[in-house]
């Protein structure tokens, strides 16, 4: 019988510590510490991740002491599910209640045959971007691994029979760069096989430009990446998104230009469309300019507007007709079509905490 691991000394310690949050590798050396053959570990991975168990009780095929062990030990919350907010045009937004009471939201996006899952990272969020209703919240916390996948069963939950999420992308609440070490210990859990199973080609992490960690994240799992760009000349990025400070957009282009990608895979660049701020055909052509070196697409976002904002949304023309500047410069660009804004789902508009309107 092995001791346990420092990491599941500090785990039984911590009073929030969640039987989600561990990896495989700990599930086993938590068995062998339990007195158990650490094949029980993959036994339970597999109850956790594939089977979505709500109880320790669930695990029927687990020995009862080893039940015990686990159940004195650990938590196994899934997030409840606090309201369910149906758009017209299919979008589901559920505000979740944690178990500190903080609330998160998620959002269930289904659209040509694929259903995403837009997913929290942090409760809050630190960034301070103008044009964000969730950066009002401030920061209230990082989300645990398990908060996090809890986000996929809750969302599970509220499917129909035959339903089933196909991507997953962290663009909720929160900088998921922000919350690193818990960032990567939830992708591994989605992507390996003893979890979640899911293809980091179906996942797509969005950040704001935390530049170190988008290049560690790169070598870590192959997940997508998508960058919020919003500007072309640092000066009015300083304004829209205050990272861009620490990291501007030389430093962010550069490290995009050096990221270690798939084969055939390019970065999205996500460009919100501010009315008169960085809808402009010159801002089009700078973009085109900036992201020549890159292996680049871009998807330009209607801006979703929140009460309190003095920012208005770009008008259909223009936002056609910046695409359209950027297609004749050779790159990709979409437009995303707000989902969910009779819901206020839409992008940038996840705001939980109890406020007038919500
Ligand atoms: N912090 C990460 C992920 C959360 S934001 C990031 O910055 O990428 C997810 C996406 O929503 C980003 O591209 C962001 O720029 C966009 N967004 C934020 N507020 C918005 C709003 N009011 N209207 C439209 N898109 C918005």
């Amino acid at each position: 019988m092995t001791a346990a691991s420092p990491t599941i000394a500090r785990a039984v310690d911590s009073p929030r510590r969640d039987l989600r949050d561990l990896t495989l590798d700990e599930l086993e050396q938590l068995a062998a510490a339990a007195g158990e053959r650490s094949y029980r570990g993959r036994q339970v991975a597999h109850w956790l991740h594939q089977k979505g168990a709500r109880s320790f009780d669930a695990m029927r095929d687990l020995p009862s002491p080893l039940r015990a062990y686990l159940s004195e030990r650990f938590t196994l919350a899934i997030p409840a599910v606090a309201r369910v907010s149906r758009s017209a045009d299919g979008t589901r937004k559920l505000l979740l209640r944690l178990g500190d009471g903080a609330e998160i939201e998620t959002v269930i996006i289904p659209a040509d045959g694929r259903t995403t899952l837009c997913m929290s990272s942090q409760a809050g969020c630190a960034m301070g971007c103008e044009f964000c209703a969730t950066a009002r919240m401030g920061l209230h916390r990082n989300l645990t691994a398990a908060e996090m996948l809890g986000q996929i069963i809750a969302a599970r939950g509220e499917l129909t029979a035959g339903d089933a999420l196909t991507n997953f992308v962290f663009m909720g609440m929160g900088e998921p760069l922000a919350n690193y070490p818990m960032l990567i210990r939830t992708l591994t859990i989605m992507t390996s096989a003893w979890g979640m199973a899911i293809s980091p080609r179906r996942i797509t992490v969005s950040t704001v430009g935390l530049v170190p960690m988008m290049a560690r994240l790169a070598a870590e799992i192959p997940v997508n990446l998508a960058v919020s760009l919003h500007a072309t000349t640092n000066s009015l990025r300083d304004r829209l998104a205050p990272v861009n400070r620490r990291y501007p957009l030389e430093q962010l282009l550069d490290a995009c230009r050096r990221l270690p990608l798939r084969r055939r895979s390019r970065i999205t660049f996500e460009y919100v469309m501010l009315a008169g701020v960085n809808d402009s055909p010159a801002n089009a052509r700078r973009l085109a300019k900036l992201l020549g070196p890159v292996r680049a697409k871009v998807n330009l976002i209607f801006f979703n507007p929140f009460e309190g904002t003095a920012l208005g949304t770009s008008p259909r023309e223009s936002v056609e007709a910046f695409q359209a500047i950027l297609r004749k410069g050779n790159l990709t660009a979409t437009i995303r079509e707000s989902r969910g804004l009779d819901i206020a789902a839409a992008c940038g508009q996840l705001y939980a905490e109890d406020h007038p309107g919500a």
